[in-house]
């Protein structure tokens, strides 16, 4: 079982909507750790870099629009499985489509204003965790509960 670090991006329909605080209690909730935590405004040149591979797609420029027009909340979980737990709790990337329990599926009603990102696997969450947030801005600590939340092989 490995512990991983994986980037969410609370997304700005999200904060409009004043969720960001019970989105972060769901990570939290969870058993996930927060090892780094900051709000800031995407811009196009960060929206580019993110979304490096949808960049040509024809949804891009609505999705440029919708992730620049607010600002976001960006955190660093760290967990056991931390990237596909986050991705399970997301849900399907369609709101209408994704199941209840997950986040999209219990808060969304949109494919693109679906609330939350999180990284797709290791590399996407190397590469996307060093766009948003510096080394000194990682903070590596032990909580007393740790062992409480998990003690898996
Ligand atoms: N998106 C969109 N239209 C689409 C597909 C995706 O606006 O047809 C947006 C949506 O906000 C999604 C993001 O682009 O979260 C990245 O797409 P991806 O396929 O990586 O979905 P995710 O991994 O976020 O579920």
């Amino acid at each position: 079982m490995a512990l991983e670090q994986t980037l969410i991006l609370i997304k700005p329909d999200a904060v409009q909507r004043r969720l960001a605080g019970t989105l972060l209690s769901r990570f939290e909730n969870k058993g996930l750790k927060i090892v780094g935590l900051k709000m800031l405004q995407v811009t196009k040149e960060l929206s580019a870099e993110h979304y490096a591979e949808h960049v040509e797609k024809p949804f891009y420029p609505l999705l440029e629009e919708f992730i620049t027009a607010g600002p976001v909340v960006a955190l660093v979980a760290e967990g056991p499985e931390a990237i596909s737990v986050v991705r399970s709790m997301m849900g399907s990337t369609n709101g209408r489509e994704s199941a209840p329990g997950t986040i999209r599926g219990d808060y969304g009603v949109s494919r693109q204003m679906n609330l939350v990102h999180g990284s797709d696997g290791p590399e996407a969450a190397a590469r996307e965790i060093k766009i948003y947030f510096k080394p000194e801005e990682l903070i590596d600590y032990d909580t007393s509960l740790g062992g409480w939340v998990c003690a898996d092989d």
